[in-house]
């Protein structure tokens, strides 16, 4: 190993090392030494930020953050801002025709709206930046390096070449390198190579070069250590791994649309056709009404069909979907659910089973154990979790003989020794290092000085390690005074058991039979009846430093231990919450069926007397069956990992939206295979690399959480596309019916001059100005109808179904007659005659649309509720109102806004008119809310989903 003196050349790290191949045929030292490294060392932190900056951040596609001018400029390349620039180059050659008078007053205000509408783009797209980028450093899985001589972790992204990597079970590996040491290392490669046995490694150098899934002397990026230890030295990062490889030849690799994007773009698509159509044939009708041939006529004809488009429009649609998400996925943090895509969030609103662990999950994973039954009979431990400063232990029911009490000490010791946790008394308490299942074993003995020092006299030689596939681990443990040698195995009793032929009576090892086989079994079920977790121990010589699998049988077994794991206060409170929510949930757990069923009784998710399902019925089964029993099994016990990912897939075959949670490496497969993969905060890089979100508190009530807050998000999408879609179309509605009804409505101007209802500036005050507040405020909403109290939305349902379209444009069309009605009041002609000018009517009608759509807002938060439903619970939507409201009497009544927008200032009456009539908005929709209400209660016809929310008022 070269002395850290070795750094030769600082430009080392630019120059490749070699081909990955050639790496692997030369001694893990050598590539370290040409990488400058020392590798009892590490880099240190100046050269690995030296290293990062030169060869950039260690990520597959790596995409340059936009530059600050690329952002603002996306906020012009909508097609529509397009269109509005036509309008302002249209409207300067109108007023340079007309003799270049005064100031271009369409010009500007069109480009001023255009200025302000890509700010409050930009505003909005650099928020919902910022927290999708604080998301990822949240959830950016980590790696282990030593640096400067000590070990830290920092995020994948920032490894470098030359990085010592620190491997150990369960971390994901986060770049190519070439091995410098490894014991029992054992990785999985299915990512890279598709094999999915995992593969042994070792640094020694190979004589030849061979291809990837050969090359044991190396690891790489994207694979996950399954058991042992080890270091490599990274060799390449970022696109230059592997990985980066294959990402490269996966061109068509872009992210997919979601589903909501995807119906939000058709209806930005859809709305577009439809509003070029309509645009036309206004500017069409009115061109031939008017009988345009001025100049000044057909810039007015093609202005108002130009922001007609504009207005129907809703442009800012993706942006306002990406914030309201964004703030979602903040929320959901703050309650420990962390989200890794903003999409993710879409499919939480509709899971329909949540398959969640057992251990840790649904109960606290704070083990103690109450009960060692041996051959002698059973012995009770008290005292509360054996404190250190408490009362201790030990009251056998008639006081424990002698031989029960000897055999429950090798119980305890046994396990204490097959065993990979440390804990340290704290004031009162316990911290645990490690398992807390081992930990548990380890309070145990604290107190027995007797047995605590036995442990003592044994040193540890090696090691078979626990996983959830063998639910047993085995230590080989040496006692130094005279050498002697012995296998030590604890794990799931039935397991155990099966490798026993003796048992423990006092201290000899007798003949186990078929009747004490029996009896050793009534045990372990007694006590998981009480919902007690089991673990067994055995033992029997053994000498010799390592063990392997096969040695794990002839054991003498010593007995089982029964212990508490309290179910979490929370969680029958979130099942039952799932529940009414339309949602199943499922235990899957490798625990012993009967200590699964007793709690799952416990909490709610299964019925007094269910049963449990076990692999031994899954292995068989054809696939029908399989599915058949996954349509209705509630718990599912002594699973492996691969078990569970049958069971999602049996799960998604029969239609469901699965979430699924898992902490280890192998529940990987399982956890990408669900629809929500939901990892463990404590669990393994892995699992956490292959999930959708991360359980900050490992609490299965979280996921309940974040179920309902996906669910209220997507109400809050749905509520400001009813309300941005409603106003929309009632301007577009407004502009048509009124040139269509000109005449009658007494809309006339002078000779020469083409009168419409709204002038296009006015239209745009409406549509890029009042709009956007309340429609971003009716994204950060609260729940008006409860969510959790309705079935989960089907994916393949349409985000607004027929109703709710129906709804819209109700809406919109009750919104153009209020506005043209308010005209025609004001105006000769018509149904109402008026004597106002064209402008006092036209500023009146103009604010009757605009206070209208304020109006509006109150009825969007629901399609079926009544506003007034928690009418004062969203502060924003107010403030949003009241801003709308201030604009629109600065618009009307200030001198500059009037020049601008064409509006002149109206009396008391007439605003008393404007408002009175928008109001109308809010009043017919509550009346078509009450018959829609009054219909679904008698004949249940109310779209899916609406039905159940109107009926609960909260
Ligand atoms: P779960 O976490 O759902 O309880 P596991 O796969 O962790 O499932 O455990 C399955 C079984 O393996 C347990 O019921 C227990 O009998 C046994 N077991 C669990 N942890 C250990 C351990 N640290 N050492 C030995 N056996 C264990
Ligand atoms: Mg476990």
């Amino acid at each position: 190993m070269s002395a850290s003196g070795g750094r030769t050349s600082a430009g080392g790290t630019s120059t490749p090392v070699g081909e990955a191949a050639d790496v692997s045929v030369r001694t893990g030292t050598d590539v370290a030494h040409e990488l400058d490294v020392d590798p009892a060392v590490g880099l240190s932190a100046a050269e690995a930020a030296r290293r990062l900056a030169v060869d950039g951040p260690n990520e597959l596609r790596p995409k340059p953050p936009a530059p600050l001018w690329r952002t603002v400029l996306d906020n012009f390349r909508d097609p529509l801002i397009y269109l509005l620039l036509a309008a302002v180059v249209v409207s300067l050659a109108a007023w340079v025709a007309e003799g270049a008078r005064g100031v271009p007053i369409d010009a500007v205000v069109i480009a001023l709206v255009v200025l302000l509408n890509a700010a409050i783009g930009f505003i909005q797209e650099h928020r919902a930046e910022r927290a999708v980028a604080a998301l990822q450093s949240v959830t950016a899985v980590r790696a282990t390096v030593l640096r400067d001589g000590e070990l830290h972790t920092v995020p994948s992204g920032e490894l470098v070449r030359g990085d010592i990597l620190v491997l150990s079970e369960g971390e994901a590996v986060g770049a190519d390198g070439r091995l410098l040491e490894a014991s029992g290392l054992r990785v999985t490669e299915a990512e890279l190579t598709g094999e999915s046995e995992p593969v042994t490694k070792d640094p020694a150098a190979l004589a030849g070069t061979v291809v990837i899934g050969d090359r044991t002397d190396m690891v790489y990026r994207g694979t996950a250590v399954v058991q042992g230890v080890g270091r490599a030295v990274v060799t390449s990062t970022g696109m230059d791994t592997e990985m980066g490889a294959i990402a490269q030849m996966l061109e068509d690799a872009e992210d997919q649309p979601t589903p909501l994007q995807r119906e939000i773009a058709r209806v930005g698509k859809m709305l577009g056709i439809a509003v070029v159509g309509i645009a036309v044939v206004v500017m069409a009708a009115t061109a031939l009404a008017n009988d345009v041939s001025t100049f000044s006529g057909m810039v007015t004809v093609l202005l108002l069909g130009v922001s007609l488009a504009v207005a129907a429009v809703p442009e800012g649609l993706p942006a306002i979907v990406t914030v309201v998400l964004a703030l979602g996925v903040e929320r959901m943090a703050k309650a420990r659910a962390i989200v890794k895509d903003l999409h993710s969030v879409e499919t939480l609103g509709t899971a329909s089973v949540i398959a969640s662990d057992k251990t840790g999950t649904l109960t606290r994973n704070e083990m103690t154990i109450r009960h060692v039954r041996t051959s002698s009979g059973e012995l009770e431990l008290t005292g509360t979790g054996y404190r250190p400063g408490g009362e201790a232990l030990t009251a056998g029911r008639s006081g424990p003989g002698p031989a029960l009490r000897h055999e429950a000490m090798l119980v305890l010791g046994g396990g204490a020794l097959a065993n990979d946790a440390q804990v340290h008394p704290t004031d009162g308490d316990w911290e645990i290092h490690g398992d807390p299942t081992d930990a548990a074993f380890l309070i145990a003995i604290h107190k027995l000085d007797e047995i605590a020092d036995e442990v003592h006299r044994y040193v540890r030689r090696s090691e078979l390690p626990f996983t959830s596939e063998r639910k047993m681990m085995s230590v080989v443990v040496e006692r130094v005074d005279d050498g002697v040698g012995l296998l030590v195995t604890k794990g799931a009793p039935d397991v155990l058991l099966s490798r026993c032929t003796r048992r423990q009576v006092d201290s000899d090892a007798i003949a186990l039979t078929e009747a004490d086989r029996r009896a050793a079994t009534e045990d372990v079920e007694a006590l998981s009846a009480q919902a007690l977790r089991t673990l067994a121990v055995a033992y029997r010589r053994f000498d010799g430093d390592t063990a392997a699998e096969s040695d794990e049988h002839d054991l003498v077994y010593l007995g089982v231990v029964g212990m508490i794991d309290p179910p979490r206060e929370e969680v029958p409170a979130a099942v039952a919450e799932a529940r009414t929510a339309g949602m199943r949930v499922v235990m899957v757990t490798g625990d012993h069926p009967g200590t699964a069923v007793r709690i799952a009784e416990e909490l709610g998710i299964a019925q007094p007397g269910a049963k449990a399902v076990t692999p031994g019925e899954l292995d068989a089964v054809s696939p029908e069956r399989l599915r058949g029993i996954a349509a209705t099994a509630d718990v599912y016990a002594r699973v492996t990992p691969k078990d569970k990912l049958q069971i999602v897939e049996a799960l998604r075959d029969n239609g469901e939206v699965v979430a699924v949670t898992g902490d280890g490496v192998n529940d990987a497969p399982a956890l990408k295979a669900a629809d929500i993969g939901v990892a463990m905060g404590t669990g393994t890089q892995v699992a956490k690399e292959a999930a959708q979100m991360i359980l900050g508190d490992d609490n299965f009530a979280t996921i309940v959480v974040a179920v309902r807050q996906g669910r209220v998000i997507f109400d809050n999408i749905r509520k400001f596309l009813r309300y941005l879609l409603s106003s929309n179309i009632g301007e577009v509605f407004t502009v048509f019916f009124g040139m269509m009804f000109a005449g009658f409505l007494g809309i006339t101007g002078a000779e020469e001059e083409i009168a419409v209802p709204l002038l296009a500036t006015q239209i745009l005050w409406v549509n890029l100005i009042t709009d956007s507040a309340p429609a971003l405020a009716m994204g950060v909403d609260g729940e008006i109808s409860d969510v959790m109290a309705r079935p989960p939305r089907r994916v393949s349902d349409p985000i607004l179904d027929r109703g709710t379209w129906l709804g819209i444009l109700f809406v919109g069309a009750v919104m153009a007659v209020v506005t043209l009605m308010t005209v025609d009041i004001l105006r000769p002609g018509g149904f109402f005659s008026g004597a106002e000018s064209l402008d006092t009517a036209r500023t009146a009608g103009f604010t009757t649309l605009v206070f209208a759509q304020l109006f509006n807002a109150f009825n969007a938060r629901s399609g079926t509720a009544s506003a007034i439903r928690n009418l004062f619970a969203n502060k924003w939507l107010w403030a949003a109102v009241a801003f709308g409201s201030v604009l629109q009497i600065a618009v009307v009544h200030t001198p500059l806004l009037q020049h601008a927008f064409g509006t002149v200032p109206l009396n008391t009456t007439q605003w008393v008119i404007a408002i009175a009539m928008a109001s109308l908005v809010l009043w017919s929709e509550e009346l078509r809310k009450l018959v829609a209400r009054h219909l679904s209660s008698g004949c249940g016809s109310a779209p899916r989903g609406e039905r159940l929310a109107g009926g609960h008022p909260r």
